[in-house]
């Protein structure tokens, strides 16, 4: 077909869902995919004379959150969803969660049987998790799940001490924010519990797959869940006679997908640092073009940079405004997970009440985000800012 135009085909300066893109790396320097091609073992349990590279991403990771364990999983859903039944919470509980965040994190709350319970964003900083709210909550709470945003980290600080004082856990979705600093720690340091995915979107991305980590205990129960309730022994062979077994499901990763999720893990500071350096030269090309700071700038991990639209309207001319010029920018999440109608129906439409989220329901059509992936050019980056300038009436002045 000759018929498409060449707008459909105008070349795209910045993909906003690729941090991570195979066509563009160097398959010979990918050694952990390239030994799983060559050695043909697909499935984790294998005889194999090599380690599994699962194994190999769940020891890493555990060290990059400072947990005492970690368990990779099919997806960050899944993960969080795992991690949540592991922890004991199920139906009758509460667990407070971002109002601004993805879909999955209230869905997975509700799949255990829980109730999402909503929290706003902090008086002063909209990429923050209003913590004075939560010490105000006066119902009860079984957990908190805080939940960071596009590769910057919330500051967790004050969660975690709330979490402290009514002793409930508090689990980290690091899901977007692999790699983001911050006082605190970074993201998923602070929590219980860390759950990241590495969907297609995200830092580090095989397409799918996900990861928990945490204390040995409650990794150990992800673990059996997520493995059809078996207890493995040396050489990977499942029992289910044994007392421990349990009633699971099949949420494994394979073996491409660690082995994927590792060669970018291994270069992840690297990663990190590139994308940061992209960022900062964004930034000053941006002037005084007003950007949602991070709470802690120096910490975020550099991937995407934030803006507020004046209201929705601005919001889609900032969006168009770019795309004239070959940026994808996109709206985070055009709306709180309680605005959707099958929240209403599902919490019976006490989503929300009270305390209602005022902040994240007025702001979270208007938060607005551009990519800097490690292979955005020096040009690109002048494009990019040069689009984005074209756009700038459309911004709120806040910084
Ligand atoms: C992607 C994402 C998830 C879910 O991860 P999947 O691997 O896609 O299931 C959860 N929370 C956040 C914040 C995400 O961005």
């Amino acid at each position: 077909m000759t018929t498409t135009t060449a707008a459909t085909h105008r070349p795209r300066i910045v993909n906003p869902h690729q941090l991570f893109d195979l066509s563009q790396e160097d398959t010979s320097s990918l050694t952990h995919l390239r030994t799983v091609l060559g050695d043909g073992q697909l499935f984790r349990y294998v005889e194999s004379d090599r380690e599994s590279a699962n194994t190999l991403v769940e020891r890493y990771f555990a060290e990059h959150f400072g947990k005492e364990r970690a368990v990779a999983v099919a997806n960050g859903t899944v993960g969080l969803r795992l991690t949540l039944r592991a922890l004991g919470i199920g139906p009758g509980h509460r667990v407070a969660v971002n109002a601004y965040a993805f879909i999955a994190c209230a869905m997975a709350i509700l799949a255990v049987g829980a109730e999402p319970v909503p929290l706003d964003m902090g008086a002063q900083q909209p990429l923050s998790a209003d913590a004075d709210a939560l010490e105000r909550f006066e119902d009860r709470l079984d957990a908190v799940l805080i939940v960071h945003v596009q590769g910057h980290a919330l500051p967790a600080g004050q969660v975690r001490a709330e979490c402290d004082r009514r002793g409930i856990p508090l689990i980290e979705d690091v899901c977007q924010a692999l790699g983001a600093g911050s006082p605190d720690g970074g993201a998923g340091h602070l929590g219980d519990v860390a759950v990241t995915s590495f969907q297609q979107a995200k830092q580090i991305s095989a397409g799918e797959g996900g990861l928990v980590a945490g204390p040995a205990d409650v990794v150990e129960r992800v673990y059996r869940m997520a493995d059809l309730g078996a207890v493995r022994h040396e050489g990977g062979l499942p029992d289910w006679d044994d007392e421990r077994a349990i009633i699971g499901d099949n949420q494994r990763m394979t073996e491409l997908q660690a082995a994927l999720v590792m060669d970018q893990a291994e270069v992840l500071d690297e990663t990190l640092a590139r994308q940061r350096e992209r960022r900062d030269r964004l930034r000053a090309a941006l002037g005084d073009v007003p950007v949602l700071e991070s709470a802690h700038p120096a910490g975020d991990a550099g991937s995407h940079t934030l803006f507020l639209a004046q209201d929705d309207s601005s919001a889609t001319e900032f969006r168009n405004a770019l795309a004239a010029r070959g940026v994808l920018a996109r709206v985070v999440w055009k709306k709180t997970w309680l605005e959707y109608g099958l929240f209403q129906r599902e919490l019976g439409g006490s989503a929300g009440a009270p305390p209602f989220p005022k902040k994240a329901v007025a702001l979270a059509s208007r938060i607005l985000s551009v990519p800097t992936s490690k292979y955005v050019t020096d040009t690109a980056v002048a494009q990019v800012a040069d689009a984005i300038a074209s756009g700038r009436r459309h911004l709120a002045q806040e910084r």
